[in-house]
């Protein structure tokens, strides 16, 4: 029996054709990928979207009032210094002499350089120029990055998590069907739960070895930050048993606790790891799209036959194939982050939501509910309060309070019980959003 499916993903339930070709496997016809049948649900926001929709086609007179801090989007504008300098790359689109076409598949040398710089040289990190690989955005590289690892791997996520990187491996083939309770099988789920401060532990001798292992620090959705020793034992366990870590940076711009911000603040994480980096959350790129992955030259992967091969030259093949790159304006807003002044702007911006977090976390400590997160990510993570299921308080907080926040069982099946406000928001309206919190 199919699992229950969400009304957007009951269209991808197939439609049966009365052809007469149909079952014969003497007929060339065009195939499916089939693995996209697997997927359980609709993505969760969208079906967060739909719940939020319908309650305003019901009752128009509140739709007006309603506070959105369930997606993770940005609201402020972006920095004036990558305005600028998209501004001025337009211009130069505009004139035969500087006109520019296709650029670098992976990236203009000097944005490469800014990042590798800016990001890692700057802090003591050994990364080079071009071990940086410009894309737009981490979403697409979270499941990109498969492409060159091939299909059946054994795929880790913590639980809960951020549902692109399982959507992508369903898709991918690296999974098996959906499963009753929620999630998939063949995945290896690494619970965070109360009892380890919604930290994922290294799996212990007698557990099952992952080969590719997500994780996310400062993490989406739970707010939490791996300290260092934590981050240690997972390099530590990736290079024991030759696995590869994808280590998800997108909010390292919100993590001022000390503790890592780039896996290769880590020694041996270069023979172990991946990371991606947005500028979706730091400069407010959502809309703009830009991210870039590190790909270190010294990380290997092995073929059935157990040799060894370099993932970079792959990756630079296969984006030097399958795109051809991001566009000029964007690359230059990305490189106008890294001057002095968009620095700056960064961070004030950062600041801004932070604040937001502060004032969202504090709101909910004062009510009594116990609380993670918010101190150095832009989201609060809380346990529902009342016992009731997380989708169920969201219709409340929906109905009651008008205010949209993420059910955490929508992240996994640890996340039932659990709820997650976005901190990405006007300051009226998040202190607007606490006052309303106090009322349900
Ligand atoms: N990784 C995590 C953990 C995220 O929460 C998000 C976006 O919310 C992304 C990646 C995607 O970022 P981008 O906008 O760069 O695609």
């Amino acid at each position: 029996m199919l699992p229950a499916r969400s009304a957007e993903a009951h269209d991808l339930v197939p439609e049966r054709v009365n052809s007469p070709y149909i079952h014969d496997p003497r007929t060339i016809m065009a195939y499916v990928n089939e693995n996209y049948l697997k997927l359980a649900a609709g993505y969760l926001f969208p079906e967060i979207a739909r719940r939020v929709s319908a309650f305003a086609a019901e009752k128009p007179e509140l739709a007006k009032e309603i506070i959105r801090c369930g997606i993770g989007d940005v609201t402020e504008p972006l920095p004036a210094s990558a305005v600028r300098a998209m501004h001025a790359a337009n211009e130069e689109l505009a004139n035969r002499a500087s006109f520019k076409g296709y650029g670098p598949g992976t990236g203009y040398e000097s944005v490469r350089a800014a990042i590798a710089e800016g990001d890692f040289r700057s802090r003591g990190i050994n990364i080079t120029d071009d071990e940086i690989f410009l894309s737009d955005g981490s979403k697409g590289d979270c499941g990109n990055i498969l492409e060159i690892l091939g299909a059946g791997n054994r795929i880790a996520v913590t639980d809960p998590v951020y549902p692109a990187y399982v959507d992508a491996n369903v898709m991918f083939g690296n999974t098996g069907a959906a499963l009753a309770g929620g999630g998939y099988d063949g995945i290896t789920y690494l619970p965070c739960t109360e009892a380890n401060g919604f930290l994922a532990d290294v799996p212990s001798a007698s557990e099952a070895t992952p080969d590719i292992i997500y994780l996310c620090s400062p993490n989406n959705p739970t707010g939490t930050v791996m300290d260092r020793a934590r981050v240690e034992a997972w390099v530590a366990y990736a290079l024991k048993h030759r696995a590869i870590l994808f280590w998800d940076a997108a909010y390292e711009s919100y993590n001022r606790s000390g503790a890592p911000k780039s896996i290769f603040e880590i020694d041996g994480a270069r023979e172990c790891a991946v990371e991606f980096r947005s500028f979706s959350k730091s400069g407010g790129f959502t809309g703009v799209r830009c991210g870039y992955t590190v790909m270190p030259k010294s990380l290997k992967a092995y073929t059935r036959a157990g040799d060894a091969v370099a993932l970079h030259p792959l990756w630079t093949r296969r984006w030097n194939t399958r795109s051809n790159g991001v566009s000029y304006a964007v690359q230059r807003g990305a490189e106008a982050l890294y001057t002095v002044e968009g620095k700056r702007e960064v961070s004030a911006l950062v600041d801004f939501y932070m604040e937001n977090a502060r004032i969202l976390r504090d709101g909910c400590v004062k009510l009594g509910w116990k609380t993670w997160g918010g101190e150095n990510a832009p989201y609060v993570w809380c346990k529902v309060p009342n016992g009731s299921d997380s989708w169920a308080f969201f219709e409340r907080l929906l109905r009651d309070a008008r205010v949209v926040t993420t059910p955490g069982a929508g992240f996994g099946r640890c996340g039932e019980g659990y709820f997650r406000i976005s901190a990405f928001n006007s300051r009226a309206n998040v202190e607007e959003v606490v006052r309303r919190l106090g009322s349900v």
